[in-house]
């Protein structure tokens, strides 16, 4: 039996205008999971109008009001943990672990987070000899919010947290891969007490729902994830409507390992960034760049880790890589692994589909992960995003090199470095042209601090302070007092 997964505009669920559905699709097993309304431009004017009405009652809401609401919804995703990473799971083939332990935990974060910091508010103060100048922070007003569908709830619910907390009503548009956690969501917010209107969801393919909701006149400000060159059409629509936009893109990322390094650690933590998740992180180190002193050594040891990471049904306890999110995406990776071979680099593992898999998983979207090395650093495979489970390794003789290999794509999320020498760590990590940088580990979040990247990994910064600046405007008011006496 298929689940509806329909839209959500002002406070009920609905269909889409023209009829319209689509299939939501299981990766991992190849079934049809759900049916998805297919929302077009008059569904996102009738969400949009939702959010309008409800806009500036929200927006009047007292700040610890609305906390009040994000805190009962983060309850609320605690107690439906399991149920959420199950449904997270069917829509993106990770394994269900994963979820449990990562994705819907950092949910219910995101929403503490941030009804603690809008609690914890303070405004500027600018006092003159005669005058007072303070300076309030007002919400955008309606908000689009479009994510992809690597991480579907922590993604949505780090925009909508802060969006609300600011005081904007919302119109979300999850990827139409994953739409069953915003879907839950949607509901959970309300449970939570967050007044109808304020909360909206479309559903939909990019080019039909998500398309007009950055073209729509009623949103003030869009916050984008997803690839860079779905990035660009965001930009060039919103741009010219003077949109306030956030784009948080594509990454390419560097890992830099060199001799000195704790090396059973660096082994840790480089075949976690790698491959978790599938390697469908935008934070993914897909690129291991090792001193060549220790690279045999160290890609010998790595590739046995790889190859003995465990692909299977991401129901199963010991299952640490699951199916790629679709069929699509899986035959979008294998061909950069035959591009990898044309470009004269060698598959040291993985790279196949797994056999033997347990009966009804036969036909998803399973690739085992693989090590490509031979390659040069800057041929297409070693610099475009292929984002999934397939990392190249490359070595260099000496730091500067590391950085020109690291710097030598268009790409600029984030790296991570990995040594002893503390004057190496601080001196490389300078050098390199991203938005962020990990010493000794990989994806260790604190949410107060900056998210984001250069080049083409996006523009803005989410997180803490980031998120609440983006998702309000400053506005000075200067009040003068007097000439003195
Ligand atoms: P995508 O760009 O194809 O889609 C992202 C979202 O945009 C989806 O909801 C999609 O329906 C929508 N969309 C597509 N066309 C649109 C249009 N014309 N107008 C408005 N919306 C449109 O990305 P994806 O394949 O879902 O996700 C993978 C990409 O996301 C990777 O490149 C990955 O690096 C990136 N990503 C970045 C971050 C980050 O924080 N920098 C985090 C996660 C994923």
């Amino acid at each position: 039996m298929t689940r509806n997964i329909d839209m959500y505009i002002d406070g009920a669920y609905t269909g889409a205008l023209s009829g319209e559905r689509i299939d939501d699709l299981n990766p991992a097993t190849g079934e049809v999971i759900g049916s998805i309304a297919r929302g077009a431009r008059a569904d996102v004017a009738a969400a949009v109008e939702a959010a309008t009405r409800a806009r500036d009652a929200w927006a009047a809401t007292p700040p610890n009001a609305r906390a009040d609401v994000l805190e009962r919804t983060a309850a609320l995703i605690e107690r439906n943990l399991d149920e959420l990473a199950v449904l997270e799971s069917e829509d993106t083939g990770k394994p269900v672990s994963l979820a449990r332990s990562i994705d819907i935990p950092r949910a219910v974060a995101n929403f503490r987070f941030f009804a603690s910091a809008v609690r914890q508010e303070t405004l500027a103060a600018h006092p003159m000899p005669m005058a007072l100048n303070y300076t309030q922070r007002r919400p955008l007003g309606v908000v689009a919010l479009i994510t992809p569908w690597n991480l579907p709830l922590y993604l949505m619910s780090w925009k909508t947290a802060p969006a609300l907390a600011m005081g904007n009503t919302i119109v979300a548009k999850p990827s139409e891969l994953t739409p069953q956690t915003a879907t839950r969501m949607a509901e959970l917010l309300t449970a939570a007490g967050l007044p109808r209107g304020v909360f909206n969801l479309v559903h939909g393919y990019g080019s039909e729902v998500g398309q007009p909701l950055l073209e729509h006149a009623g949103v003030s400000g869009i916050s984008f994830t997803g690839g860079t060159a779905t990035g660009a059409i965001v930009a060039a629509t919103a741009a010219p409507k003077f949109k306030k936009l956030s784009l948080e893109l594509g990454g390419k990322n560097a890992t830099i390992v060199f001799a000195d390094a704790d090396l059973d650690a660096a082994l840790e933590g480089t075949v976690r960034a790698g491959f978790a998740n599938q390697g469908e992180i935008c934070l993914c180190g897909s690129r291991l760049l090792v001193e060549r002193s220790i690279y045999n050594d160290f890609v010998r040891r790595y590739v046995e880790r790889v190859g003995a990471l465990k692909v299977g049904p991401p129901g199963a306890a010991d299952t640490q890589v699951g199916a790629l999110i679709s069929l699509a995406h899986r035959d979008k990776v294998e061909g950069y692994l035959r591009l990898a071979r044309e470009e004269g680099g060698t598959i040291l593992c993985g790279g196949e589909r797994p056999e033997g898999l347990e009966p009804g998983y036969a036909d998803g979207a399973f690739l085992q992960p693989a090590v490509v090395g031979g390659l040069s650093p800057s041929c297409r495979t070693s610099t475009e995003e292929i984002f999934g489970p397939v990392v190249t390794v490359h070595p260099f003789d000496s730091d500067g090199e590391a950085i020109r290999i690291a710097n030598g794509t268009d790409y600029g999320l984030s790296a991570s470095v990995w040594t002893r020498d503390l004057r190496r760590a601080h001196r490389v990590s300078e050098a390199l042209d991203v938005g962020m940088v990990w010493v000794n580990t990989w994806l260790l979040r604190d949410l107060r601090v900056p998210f984001g990247g250069v080049k083409n990994s996006g523009v803005g910064r989410e997180g803490g302070r980031y998120s609440m600046e983006f998702f309000s405007d400053s506005k000075n008011i200067c009040v003068h007092l007097g000439d003195s006496p």
